[in-house]
């Protein structure tokens, strides 16, 4: 026997190009699309708006499923963190935050990550695969089973998306794209490009590759105002210096409609090793050129890292001089730092399988 086809493992292009190799019209994909990801259905039967013989017919070649939830935590604040299982003792974690006028969920796009940053508890873990589309889009549809799915409406359960989970999304490009897509569709999660971001390292030649052709938001970690000390913290750096990524990102702002202008600049506080005042005014300067707003993330401390989170006069101190130079600048509150779903603090890979039967346990318990 065959092995069945997961139509959650498709892009629309792909769902499309699937019908009309079965003898279908495309527009097919458009209903399934929907069924799935604005209603959340996955059983054939239940896709009313197609022919019995064709749900006969689907239901033999294909299934609709997607990396169960087997944990969740939820914090005082109300952000949730969900690790989904993908097999072989694996969990990957997605994080969704609340807040008054919107949800955005927080998803992974590989497990571990080859980029390394020093201060990052999922570079700590090393690289150990890329995320396939369904386990990626999966992440969207597991956290919609809990939240809501939009069934059409405006106001969407799952407003906004961010790829700041476990992983480097540029490293991970074709599947990546293929996820954009879903997200963006009318058919399935209908955001506006405006509301789903990418976050990067600065993967400059992939960032040029994509400039004009996936139109997201967008959101570069730069985390240090000089290649002297970007290296040490952010090792592709070396590959790609800070003046190179600048190049590619306003290569890629200028050619996008979702970005207004501007990019995200994502910069980690940490003490006494980027937080100085002398670092600030050296960040004014490198980024006098750049539209952009910066996001002052003060270090979500781990314990497989020894960097510190500055005081918060220090943190004070950066801030004031960005502000001052005139630049958006917007001091990062912490979300969910007693169930480690903070920046930097997903981990995910249990290898141990006692670890992790534990943790189901815990969950079979409720
Ligand atoms: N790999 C991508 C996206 C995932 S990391 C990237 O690096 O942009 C998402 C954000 O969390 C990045 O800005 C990253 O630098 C930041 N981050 C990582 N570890 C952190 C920590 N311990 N405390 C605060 N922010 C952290
Ligand atoms: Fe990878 Fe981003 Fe962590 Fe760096 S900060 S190791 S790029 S996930």
């Amino acid at each position: 026997m065959t092995e069945k086809i997961n139509l959650m493992s498709l892009s629309p292009k792909e769902l499309g190009e699937f019908f009309v190799s079965i003898g279908e019209k495309s527009f097919r994909s458009q209903q399934v699309l929907r069924w799935i990801y604005q209603f959340g259905v996955t059983e054939f039967d239940e896709m009313t708006n197609i022919n019995k013989d064709l749900r006969a017919k689907l239901k033999e070649m294909c299934t609709i499923s997607a990396p169960e939830i087997v944990s969740e935590q939820v914090a005082s604040d109300g952000t949730t963190k969900w690790a989904l299982d993908i097999g072989d003792g694996q969990l990957v974690e997605t994080v969704l935050i609340p807040e008054p006028d919107r949800n955005t969920l927080c998803i992974s796009t590989q497990v571990g990550c080859p980029v390394k940053c020093s201060f990052c508890r999922t570079g700590a873990q090393g690289f150990n695969r890329n995320l396939t589309v369904n386990e990626i889009i999966g992440q969207v549809f597991r956290a919609a089973t809990r939240v809501g799915f939009s069934q059409n409406q405006e106001q969407k359960p799952i407003s906004n998306v961010v790829m700041m989970g476990m992983g480097e999304p540029l490293l991970n490009l074709e599947n990546v794209i293929k996820v954009t897509e879903l997200l963006l569709s009318d058919y399935s999660f209908a955001l506006s490009k405006r509301r789903v971001t990418i976050s990067t390292s600065g993967v400059a030649n992939v960032l040029n590759s994509i400039a004009g052709k996936l139109d997201v938001a967008l959101a570069l970690s730069l985390h240090a105002p000089n290649d002297e000390i970007r290296n040490e913290l952010v090792p592709i750096n070396k590959k790609f210096p800070i003046a190179k990524v600048m190049e590619s990102v306003r290569n890629y702002i200028d050619k996008s409609n979702a970005n207004c202008g501007r990019v995200t600049i994502e910069y980690v506080l940490l003490d006494h090793v980027n937080d100085s005042v002398e670092n600030a005014h050296e960040l004014v300067k490198l980024l006098r050129t750049i539209p952009c707003k910066i996001n002052l993330i003060p270090f979500n401390e781990h314990e497989c890292s020894d960097y510190k989170k500055p005081s918060n006069t220090r943190i004070d101190k950066f801030y004031k001089v960005l502000f001052d130079a005139g630049f958006t600048v917007i001091k990062r509150t912490t979300r969910g730092d007693e169930i480690s779903a903070a920046c930097g603090q997903l981990a995910g890979q249990v290898k141990d399988k006692l670890a992790r039967k534990k943790i189901e346990a815990k969950v079979n318990q409720g």
